[in-house]
């Protein structure tokens, strides 16, 4: 039987993080689920105690220091020392460049970039120490260039450079690093995208269907599925990668 290993997965109160704490709870981890307000997480862990797994909520903002100095030290406390880090936490904050205030701009590289850094740096010492450990952080399909995202598509590129770079400094002590770039994933971050056009959600749905090669949004469960393989034993020599899950080709 596999052995039982700790997973933190940021932002899993809902959306693709949500499901990706299932997942790694099903796949037989025990899962710290971290996001901004800890009675937001109270859903997902409930999700996991009701299929038989251990999951813990914890709050905090992965772009504050303290928070994730926290976070990390509750989850060694509570479930043990945590060996698998999912970087998933984000936001959007779109507009074009000409009219992207310096907030914006901030507050979506702080918590993207600067959240994924702050939580890897803490998690690395317990997954060094074990000789063992899987870092995998979401880009997206916007790393390539996006029209009004211009922070975001910083942001997720800057944290392909990020993955390559610990896959490459984390690698000899048994740990990989790799990024999913998910495309076009029915979450409510979309739902914000969709109002701001002026359609419903579901003509936003359609219209974005009709653009992917296997003519279908995705869902979170199948960026679980792929995070679940890059977390498992079976992944140990993949490393450094940027897998894109879209329905079609990218790049
Ligand atoms: P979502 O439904 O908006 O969920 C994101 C979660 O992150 C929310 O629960 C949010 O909390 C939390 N969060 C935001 N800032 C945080 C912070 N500073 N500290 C801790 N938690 C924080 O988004 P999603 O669609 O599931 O996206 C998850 C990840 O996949 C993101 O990194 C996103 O950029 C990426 N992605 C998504 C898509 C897509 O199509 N949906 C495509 C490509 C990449 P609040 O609700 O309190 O803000």
């Amino acid at each position: 039987m596999a052995e039982t290993r700790v997973a933190i997965v940021t932002g899993a109160a809902r959306g693709i993080g949500a499901a990706i704490a299932r997942r790694l709870a099903a796949d037989g981890s025990h899962v710290a689920v971290l996001d901004l307000r800890e009675e937001d997480t109270a859903t997902t862990v409930q999700a996991i105690v009701d299929k038989g797994g251990r999951a813990i909520g914890i709050g905090a903002d992965v772009a504050a220091g303290p928070d994730v100095r926290a976070a990390v030290a509750r989850t060694v406390e509570e479930l043990g020392a945590p060996t698998v880090l999912v970087n998933n936490a984000g936001i959007l904050r779109d507009n074009l460049l000409f009219k992207m205030a310096d907030e914006d701009w901030d507050a979506v590289v702080s918590v993207h970039l600067r959240g994924a850094f702050l939580m890897a740096r803490e998690v690395q010492r317990h997954q060094v120490e074990a000789r063992w450990g899987r870092v995998v952080n979401l880009s997206s399909t916007s790393a390539l260039g996006n029209r009004g995202q211009a922070n975001y598509a910083a942001a997720k590129a800057g944290l392909q450079g990020f993955t390559k770079t610990l896959a490459i400094e984390l690698g000899p002590f048994g740990i990989t690093a790799n990024a999913i770039a998910p495309g076009f994933i029915a979450t409510d971050m979309l739902r914000a995208s969709a109002a701001r056009l002026g359609i419903t959600f579901e003509e936003y749905l359609d219209a974005a269907a009709r653009q992917i090669p296997v003519r279908r949004v995705g869902q979170p469960d199948d960026i679980a599925a792929a995070a679940s393989y890059l977390c498992s034993d079976e992944a140990s020599f993949v490393s450094g990668q940027v897998l894109y899950v879209a329905g079609g080709p990218q790049g």
